[in-house]
């Protein structure tokens, strides 16, 4: 299949600048990004290319989702300003012990409609009952990257060698499984977070990491309390005592990576561990500022996540991208940094590069068509002067015109094409909802 994206823009992440060009897309892949107008002639003779006109706008690749739980859209503002501990004890666990698969299902699919209208093509999505999530996600076209979530929260084998031994199956099983289910899934090795899982749990998902040469993906320092109980526990640093384990030997990941240790932030530069900020989150449970500038300094890979929009409570890029900014303004009082192009580049190909969707980082040819199209043609575009300043000051998800993964389009100018329509997608999630809050 080909469609042809005429007339418009296309944002040169690398160079941060914009090209007057056409994208050619073939089966799911760009093809050729060529000059304005010069699409038809690199056009096989013949051929017909669906066209989507991009007249107003910019083509740039979509925003990558590097920490998330989707399906917690169900709880979205239903336990707003409490602090991370009581608003997870008493108000979330609570509800989540009623999930059913089905609500994920209909939970993740309420999640990519608003992934899609937002402009974002890919998510790193960590929560339960996954190959549910999964068949919502596979069924819209979109791209996701399961993270494990192991936590021995109620395991009757706590910190046992049956643990140890049940945590190893588990993530060479749900490795073997999500790497086989399709082209848009790959599997991330994970665990909720030291502080709900076992010592025992932590030797056989290490064990699993060390045969499938892959790095963890965890939780990690959200918030202060979080990082000073570790130590405690620990008798060294949070991600020290992950290091300790070899769990980080192949690479891997950490989401939040607010209260760190200089110590710390050494490791995972020599281990290559990327860190996935979630600036809305953390400024709206009072959990602290994510550093932006040094992670930079240290020169660790760096994205960006919305995490659940039960604690956010959106899942918008545009404000990830503004907070992170404005937070890194206050806490630490200066203002030339980071510059809005640092920040776009990590909202997109940092989130890719972390997330290892390197292949869906740009609009370049061999790339997958994981892109959106952001209008610089409304008011609040105007004047137009740059179109990183653009995207993190002024811009937002009005401004997202459509959402294209693997080049299916998923959203274009107030239309869905999802798997479920956009009612019922609403009424499904509203009574489950109610079911749930009446404690059934
Ligand atoms: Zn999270």
């Amino acid at each position: 299949m080909l469609t042809h994206i005429m007339n418009g823009k296309v944002f040169d992440v690398r160079n941060n600048r914009l090209l007057d060009s056409d994208v050619i897309i073939r089966d799911g892949r760009i093809e050729s990004v060529v000059s304005r107008g010069a699409g038809k002639a690199v056009l096989p003779e013949g051929a017909a290319a669906e066209t989507i006109d991009a007249s107003g706008c910019v083509v740039m690749p979509g925003f990558k989702n590097a920490h998330t739980h989707s399906s917690m859209t169900f709880f979205r503002s239903l336990a707003d300003d409490l602090p991370l501990e009581a608003w997870l004890t008493e108000v979330i666990f609570p509800y989540e012990a009623k999930l059913t698969a089905d609500d994920v299902y209909f939970g993740s699919l309420l999640a990519i409609m608003e992934y899609a209208r937002n402009g974002i093509t890919a998510c790193q999505d960590m929560y339960f009952f996954q190959k549910e999530a999964i068949r919502a996600f596979v069924e819209s076209g979109f791209r996701c990257v399961v993270n494990g979530s192991l936590t021995s929260n109620g395991s009757k084998d706590y910190d046992t060698q049956k643990e140890e031994e049940a945590s190893y199956a588990r993530i060479m099983d749900e490795n073997e499984f999500f790497s086989a289910v399709s082209p848009l899934v790959s599997y991330a090795p994970g665990v909720h977070s030291t502080y709900t899982t076992s010592a025992h749990l932590m030797k056989g998902v290490s064990r699993a990491l060390h045969d499938l040469k892959k790095g963890l993906f965890l939780h990690m320092n959200e918030t202060a309390v979080e990082a000073s109980t570790a130590f405690k526990k620990f008798g060294m640093y949070n991600l020290q005592y992950v290091d300790s384990l070899g769990m980080f030997d192949y690479g891997g990941g950490i989401f939040h990576g607010v209260h760190m240790q200089d110590v710390e932030l050494a490791i995972m530069k020599e281990k290559k561990v990327g860190v996935a900020l979630n600036p809305c989150s953390n400024a709206k449970l009072n959990s602290g500022a994510p550093d932006f500038d040094r992670y930079a300094e240290w020169g660790i890979l760096t994205g960006i996540g919305t995490d659940g929009a039960s604690s956010n409570n959106s899942l918008d890029f545009f404000k990830e991208m503004w907070t992170l900014q404005a937070l890194n303004h206050i806490k630490f009082d200066k203002i030339l940094s980071p510059k809005p192009h640092d920040i776009v580049k990590v909202a997109t190909t940092g989130s890719a590069e972390f997330m290892r969707l390197g292949d869906s980082a740009y609009v370049e040819p061999g790339q997958n068509a994981d892109l959106t199209m952001i209008s610089i043609n409304d008011a609040n575009a105007i004047p137009f002067t740059d179109f990183c300043k653009y995207l993190v000051y002024s811009a937002n998800v009005s401004n997202v015109r459509m959402t294209m993964v693997a080049g299916k389009v998923l959203y274009h100018d107030g239309k869905y094409n999802l798997p479920v329509g956009k009612d019922d997608i609403i009424s499904q999630v509203e009574s489950r909802l109610a079911r749930i809050r009446s404690g059934k």
